[in-house]
């Protein structure tokens, strides 16, 4: 449904009151419906379509044909052809750089949204996955959550500011990008090693993190990432001489690393509060039932209460937040059903809080499995093979909130999603802000696409947004990036 629009220069006080008040009865009847006209809607819905459609997976796709159908949009709009390119380390993993020139008075802004998406098979959805379909209110595809429907509203965004001329007050860069669900060519990362000056920015947007979190559509929070845990994976492989398996002997491959992966299922890693943890537990404790409120404050006391820990540690959000983690996701061993098994191997993931190495980790886990005759090898994301140390760098510490960032995000959610809170928390997963946090570059995770919290498909089957939802985030992500850019 189309509302008013409620313009930021209104003169007379009256008119804003009249104004206003028709406003804030039409959200509560319709629940913030979007502030966007009709050709924006149809705009915005056509680039969402477009990209769905174009099949970006690792296996077969090509982020090069996404990154070139939007370049031709931008170029459409009026950009110049000398600021929008582009490029990448092979035909089919093409990254677009675009830059909106402003006034120079900052230094430019970088918006990062990768253009890839997960697999995704035919057989296993109800619609075909690279098929745009609106249905009962939703719109299903590959990618509807993460991340295209934030890459057509970034595009829309640009095309917007271009066509009403808007000149923000530095450079606004767009840089779409591939691989950073699977691959050897991470875009955001190519990009810094290679064309470091096109995207070189001030600090970072990243709406592939952060969220508006709603239940059955009406909001809750608006959680804005600012820091991030750190992702790796470690092998254990167990080694023996096998044998009959008529003549079992008491050491055993298979046991052995079964028994390790026991231990380690009964070893969480220690708790562990950073102040972005801890601001978002004091935040979200308002919105618990009694109980866990309760324990969520005895949590955050010093010293913090050990069995309010244990409860909490059940729910595996607050669990992960509260620690690093380490968990079996694959196990293998054996060579035939009649012989002992000569290798056992098993492969842990781990999510690491801020602060600490994968490193360290990896001797902790040692330390965990307490078996010599195991080996711990440690997963080179950017080649697949197995070393025998882990890099000593540590998970980031939060990039400190900017009030010109969050401010501005403060006054628009106030409008967009009242009384829901704008909370900074810690993402549990991972995104390509890793690249630009260690290049250098403050990133912040800001979403205005709002998401049922039981309804998360990312990367699972019949992924779908809420209609509504995608025509707010195009409404706020306009306003947002013109609001943190004017001036
Ligand atoms: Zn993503």
């Amino acid at each position: 449904m189309r509302t008013l629009i409620v313009g930021d220069r209104l003169e007379s006080t009256a008119m804003k009151f009249i104004l206003t008040a028709i406003f804030a009865v039409l959200l509560t009847s319709a629940m913030s419906a979007a502030n966007v006209d009709d050709a924006t809607r149809q705009l915005s819905r056509d680039i969402f379509q477009q990209l769905i459609e174009i099949n970006t997976t690792d296996s077969m796709g090509s982020t090069t044909t996404a990154a070139e159908a939007m370049r031709q949009r931008l170029l459409q709009a009026g950009m110049p052809e000398s600021d929008v390119v582009v490029l990448g380390p092979n035909d089919r993993k093409g990254n677009m750089v675009a830059r909106l020139r402003g006034t120079g008075k900052g230094k430019p802004i970088l918006i990062i949204a990768h253009l890839d998406v997960v697999e995704a098979k035919r057989s296993d959805w109800t619609t075909d996955p690279f098929q745009f379909v609106e249905k009962d209110g939703y719109f299903y595809g590959r990618g509807t959550q993460d991340m295209k429907d934030s890459d057509a509203i970034a595009v829309t965004t640009l095309i917007r500011f271009l066509k009403e001329g808007f000149k923000p007050n530095r450079d606004i860069i767009l840089a779409l990008t591939a691989d950073e669900e699977g691959g050897t060519f991470n875009g955001v990362d190519w990009l810094l090693k290679h064309h470091r000056d096109l995207i070189d920015a001030e600090y970072v947007l990243n709406p592939d993190a952060g969220a508006v979190m709603t239940d059955k559509g009406k909001p809750i929070d608006v959680e804005v990432e600012a820091t991030e845990k750190l992702y790796a994976d470690f092998q254990l492989t167990a080694t023996n001489p096998g044998g009959h398996s008529s003549l079992p002997t008491p050491d055993n491959a298979i046991y052995e690393i079964a028994d390790a992966l026991g231990r380690l299922e009964k070893a969480p890693f220690p708790f562990e509060l950073n102040p972005v943890s801890r601001s978002w537990f004091e935040q979200v404790v308002a919105f618990e039932a009694a109980p866990v409120a309760a324990d969520i404050r005895a949590m955050l006391k010093t010293p913090p209460d050990a069995e309010a820990i244990a409860r909490l540690s059940k729910n595996p959000r607050f669990n992960a937040t509260l620690r690093t983690t380490c968990v079996a996701t694959r196990l293998s061993g054996g060579h035939a059903d009649n012989a002992l098994p000569q290798t056992a191997q098993a492969l842990v993931n781990c999510r690491i809080l801020p602060g600490h190495s994968k490193e360290e980790v990896r001797q902790d886990l040692i330390r965990i499995f307490a078996d010599p005759k195991i080996t711990l090898r440690y997963k080179d994301p950017a080649t697949a093979e197995y070393l025998d140390k882990a890099p000593d760098t540590k998970a980031f510490l939060p990039s400190p909130p900017r009030q010109d960032v969050m401010d501005p995000l403060r006054t628009i959610a106030a409008k967009m999603w009242p009384r829901a809170p704008v909370i900074p928390e810690m993402e549990t997963g991972a995104s390509d802000s890793i690249y630009t946090i260690a290049a250098g570059l403050p990133s912040y995770g800001i979403n205005g696409v709002a998401i049922d919290e039981d309804d998360i498909r990312a990367h699972g089957k019949d992924e779908r947004l809420r209609v509504q939802s995608f025509y707010e985030g195009v409404d706020f992500y306009y306003r947002f990036v013109k609001a943190i850019t004017s001036e």
